[in-house]
């Protein structure tokens, strides 16, 4: 059958958004390759989450099994294999996750599917699927030409599709019946730990002042903290400025921290790698300063300022507060 799979990925009872991104890509090439788009939906109690999923595929695969209620790749990749030899689709698409990453190398190696990773672009060209990654921490893009084979693999980087638009499709659930002949003892899933929200929970702020190492020195910090507290926000940070031991870990804002939508995201001294942009790029604006004209950042700010933040902080906070008549 001529289909693209989607590896659906949830956590804690709860669909995550990398998975809608996908499904959204997904429907885009089924449209463009004249396939039909299947999802797949591995776990335990997850019917809810099915008919969810359901709307946005021709069909959804579903499998409840205990060995599947946490993520374990060993048994999904034994599903998967299972699903791949029967169903034969042309493209399997999962999320450059933890999840993922831990699966799709074993799982390509073992199906003899041709592999590309963290992708952030999937295009069609006559025949090909031509898929689009980074290399060398984001100096060269690389676009990738596959070779022939009757199936290929994509993990997809978090953020890389917008799920918004996603159409309504409304495909059929089918279980899928597979039986597993291993116990899996050698690797176990133990337990959830949910990471610590900290003082402030950043994820929940409508105003983000964020930093990175254009700061300069922790010693820089209080007049940023002080913007933060005159906009009614809190600050927050790229990773270079949590390494550094300046804010704690949870104010991180990336791949490696949290995700946040506010409705103002300020940007002071960060160039914008990916992995900060994944983070929050969604803000509903995006203000960014920054001495280099040519940063990353300008790319998905609303706003820009092309100046020094040693200036621009101490002018802002003045201006906040005579507005205020602080
Ligand atoms: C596996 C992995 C996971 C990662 N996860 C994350 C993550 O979750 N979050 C994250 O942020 N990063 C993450 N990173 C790191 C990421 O690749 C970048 O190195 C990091 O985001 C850069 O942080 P930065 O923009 O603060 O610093 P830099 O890239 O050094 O940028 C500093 C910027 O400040 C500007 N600047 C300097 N002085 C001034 C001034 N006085 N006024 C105005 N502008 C000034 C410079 O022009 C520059 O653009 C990860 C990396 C890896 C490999």
């Amino acid at each position: 059958m001529a289909e693209i799979l989607v590896l659906t990925e949830h956590r804690q009872g709860e669909m995550q958004e990398i998975s809608l991104e996908m499904l959204a890509k997904g429907q885009q090439l089924a449209e463009q390759t004249k396939k039909e788009l299947t999802a797949v939906l591995l776990g335990k109690g997850v019917a809810s989450m099915a008919d969810e999923v359901k709307r946005y595929c021709h069909h959804i695969l579903v499998m409840e099994d205990d060995l599947l209620a946490n993520f374990n790749s060993e048994p999904y990749q034994d599903v998967l294999s299972f699903l791949i030899k029967e169903r034969k689709p042309s493209l399997v698409l999962m999320g450059h996750t933890a999840f993922g990453m831990d699966l799709a190398p074993p799982l390509a190696t073992a199906a003899g599917i041709p592999l590309a990773t963290d992708c952030y672009e999937i295009e069609v060209k006559g025949d090909a699927v031509i898929p689009y990654r980074q290399m060398y921490g984001g100096k060269m893009c690389a676009e990738v030409h596959f070779k022939e084979a009757p199936c290929h693999m994509i993990t997809v980087r978090a953020g890389s599709f917008p799920a918004e638009g996603l159409k309504e499709i409304n495909g059929a659930v089918e279980q899928v019946s597979f039986q597993f002949d291993k116990d899996y003892a050698y690797k176990k899933f133990l337990q959830y730990v949910e990471a610590a929200v900290g003082d402030v929970d950043i994820t929940q702020a409508d105003v983000l002042v964020a930093v990175g190492r254009g700061i300069g020195d922790s010693e820089n910090l209080p007049m940023v903290e002080e913007l933060a507290k005159l906009l009614g926000g809190v600050v927050a940070c790229s990773r270079p400025v949590a390494d550094k031991h300046w804010l704690p870990k949870e104010r991180q804002v990336g791949t490696s921290g949290k995700t946040v939508k506010p409705k103002l995201y300020i940007a002071f001294g960060i160039s914008g790698a990916f992995q900060h942009l994944a983070g929050m790029k969604n803000a509903a604006t995006i203000i960014a300063v920054n001495k280099d004209p040519k940063a990353p950042i300008f790319s998905v700010a609303h706003y820009g300022i092309v100046d020094d933040l040693m200036k621009v902080v101490p002018s802002l906070v003045a201006k906040v507060r005579e507005r205020k008549g602080a």
